[in-house]
């Protein structure tokens, strides 16, 4: 019997875990002794005779719990990224007992009576800024966990805790079995009329892989509109295939969310806050719900204007079919041909100029290249998780290391939906450690022997999850606590969209956008007319995601002891009354498959993305007008911002790169809100 190796700091570069030597059965008794470690340091600190010091409590605090977090991050990448039954077995046992490990931490009287002291007097504590940030950022954290409550509270709170993480692990399993339960098998290829032959192919051999040989299976990815629906030229397919993904895990999650959101509201009223909408927002950077619905009340009636003029686009394409009014399995698929016969652009035509490889190097590198000066190198030698995985070593221009990438582009079933980016290693100059972040997609993978052609869409996600990379290779903080993309949830999503503006940028696109046979670049006139169609559809595409946007804060503005009898009634009266009842557009995720909010970090935070997008647009604005070059202005960008995770307030970094307070009108002209 070998070592558990998550006893142990790795030994390899970077830290980089040691995924040769990990096994599944590693996972449970690293995650225990990782917990009983760290339960043992932080008795020690709490029990230290000395009185409270920056270094013994706050320093000390920084330190306690190597072993959890070296097993957390791999763990939490493989239950997403790689998972197995016994993979998914662990979580349920270990999400109550990780939260119960938080709560033990957080509501521990000594070890906050000390943080609360020092932080009573820490003007006289001769802090500098960054420490004296996290003595502030750490007593928060242990006040909105509920450090001041009295016994009897803090009992119901550790109860609401464990109940809602083993929710949270529930949804992701109940998701991920009925999205493969609910697959769409078909008969015969006739039936996947319109789509590419290699898609075909793709649906051949995905029954097969799934035991239905000869048939053809469409499997079902995270959003409500499957990307399908845009080319099945047979309208009962296309209303078969939404009607699958509409009705994933109904039965099971819908009884969940409401459970989990009446536990969220009593925890929020347990700490004080009206509603657990309340609770979140007062810790990111928007400060209140009103703020939120203010925002989102400017969007939402010009965006269903947009949504309702494309419909009447649609419906005249749709007539000459004899389709009398479209439906919603109808929209995506109107929508592509009004976007070929108007614009002339054909997404599909555009895949041999995005091979994988040359967006990657030429492209997403490149820019980065560009940017800030960083260049990349494959380490082959490096293992990873899977044989999919690339890994890449980071150096900054004067060539000096900087930290990994690990690259994990390709679908496969034993990865959840999406696209993501994880830190396996957090940057620390306390720590010495530099950062190993990865990056997760889900494209398809190609027939054996051919290359790996992108979506337009698929490109702008390479982009936009390398952004996140950035943002935590270019972390360069003291306290891990406030390392890389550990930033408000609502400007998290800041920097990854900024980084999307490089795959149009002439410079850009015109080095990476080259023909995988012949080498020729894209033809110009091809790019013009894809950004003129780009405008066609906002109104489809902001309408989907206010109304997921605006379920997320109805589920988590309902007041403690309001009784909710039917998830889909909720959801029906919800959408409504934000006025985004559109009938064809259903939200771009229902409740019962939102694992963003459920499952994940997102709730009452999925307004996120279109509040950082406020901050994105202004920011394409200023390095397009800001009069530096581009590497001038990407250092700028990286100093100022990307480097500093939470170490300063996330609006102050945005004020220190753009000179001013964000305003709204970049985002409205953009998505056609003006
Ligand atoms: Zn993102």
């Amino acid at each position: 019997m070998t070592e558990n190796p998550f006893f142990r700091p790795s030994t390899l570069v970077y830290e980089l875990p040691p995924f040769a030597e990990i096994r599944e059965e590693h996972y449970l008794p690293a995650f225990e002794r990782g917990m009983a470690e760290q339960l043992a340091e932080i008795a020690e600190i709490a029990a230290n005779p000395e009185p409270p010091t920056f270094d013994n409590t706050l320093i000390a605090l920084e330190r306690s719990g190597a072993l959890l977090k070296r097993v957390g991050a791999v763990f939490d990448n493989q239950v997403s990224s790689d998972t197995t039954p016994g993979v998914d077995g662990v979580d349920a046992e270990v999400s109550p007992r990780l939260a119960a490990h938080r709560d033990a931490i957080h509501l521990d009287a000594a070890l906050f009576a000390r943080i609360e002291e020092l932080y009573g007097r820490r003007a006289g504590l001769g802090l500098d800024e960054e420490s004296l940030r996290l003595l502030e950022r750490r007593h928060t954290a242990f006040v909105r966990a509920g450090a001041r409550l009295g016994a009897a509270d803090q009992r119901r709170l550790r109860e609401l805790n464990a109940e809602l993480a083993a929710g949270a692990s529930a949804f992701r399993r109940n998701v991920s079995a009925d999205s493969k339960a609910r697959a769409l098998v078909l008969d015969s290829a006739a039936e996947l009329a319109g789509l590419s032959p290699d898609a075909i192919a793709g649906a051949a051999e995905n029954a097969r892989a799934l035991g239905h040989d000869g048939k053809y299976v469409l499997s079902l990815k995270n959003f409500s509109n499957q990307t399908e629906l845009a080319f099945l030229t047979d309208r009962s397919v296309r209303e078969r295939l939404l009607a699958a993904s509409l009705g994933r895990a109904a039965r099971t999650n819908g009884p969940l969310a409401i459970r989990m959101s009446a536990l969220r509201a009593e925890r929020a009223r347990l700490l004080g806050y009206d509603t657990h909408a309340a609770y979140v927002v007062a810790d990111e950077t928007a400060g209140t719900v009103e703020a939120v619905d203010a925002l989102l009340a400017r969007l939402v009636p010009p965006a269903v204007a947009n949504a309702r003029r494309e419909a009447v686009e649609l419906a005249g394409a749709a007539a000459a079919d004899g389709i009398e009014e479209i439906a919603a399995h109808d929209w995506a698929y109107y929508a592509e041909l009004v976007r070929q016969s108007s614009y002339r652009v054909d997404a599909a035509a555009l895949r041999p100029w995005f091979e994988l490889e040359r967006v990657l190097r030429d492209g997403v590198f490149f820019a980065a290249t560009l940017a800030y000066g960083v260049t990349f190198t494959e380490r082959p030698d490096l293992t990873a998780y899977h044989p999919d995985v690339r890994v890449f070593e980071v150096f900054e221009e004067d060539g000096g290391s900087l930290g990994l990438f690990l690259g994990d582009f390709h679908a496969r079933a034993s990865k959840r939906g999406g696209a993501w980016m994880d830190e396996l290693v957090t940057q620390s100059r306390l720590l010495g450690r530099r950062p190993v972040v990865m990056n997760n997609l889900n494209v398809a993978r190609p027939a054996p022997g051919e290359p790996v052609l992108l979506s337009w869409d698929e490109v702008r996600t390479l982009f936009h999850e390398f952004g996140h990379a950035l943002h935590g290779l270019f972390s360069d903080v003291r306290y891990p606590y406030f390392a890389g993309t550990d930033v408000p949830r609502d400007f998290v999503e800041f920097p990854s969209q900024v980084n999307e503006m490089w795959m149009v940028r002439p410079e850009v696109l015109a080095n990476y956008a080259k023909h995988h046979v012949t080498g020729e670049p894209l033809p110009a006139e091809l790019v013009g007319r894809m950004a003129a169609a780009e405008g066609f559809g906002q109104g489809q595409r902001t309408v989907e995601y206010l109304a997921a946007t605006l379920l997320d804060l109805a589920w988590h503005t309902v007041p403690q002891g309001q009784e909710i009898a039917d998830a889909e009634e909720f959801e029906a009266r919800a959408l409504a009354k934000a006025g985004l009842a559109v009938a064809a557009i259903p939200p771009r995720y229902r409740t019962a498959y939102f694992s963003h909010v459920f499952a994940g970090g997102y709730s009452a935070g999925y307004y996120a993305y279109i509040w950082s997008e406020v901050l994105d647009a202004e920011t394409v604005d200023w390095f397009r007008d800001n009069g530096r070059g581009v590497r001038e202005s990407g250092e700028v960008f990286r100093r100022e911002l990307l480097s500093r995770g939470d170490s300063r307030d996330a609006l102050d970094s945005f004020r220190a790169v753009v000179g001013r307070d964000p305003r709204t009108g970049p985002l409205l002209a953009r998505r056609g809100l003006a």
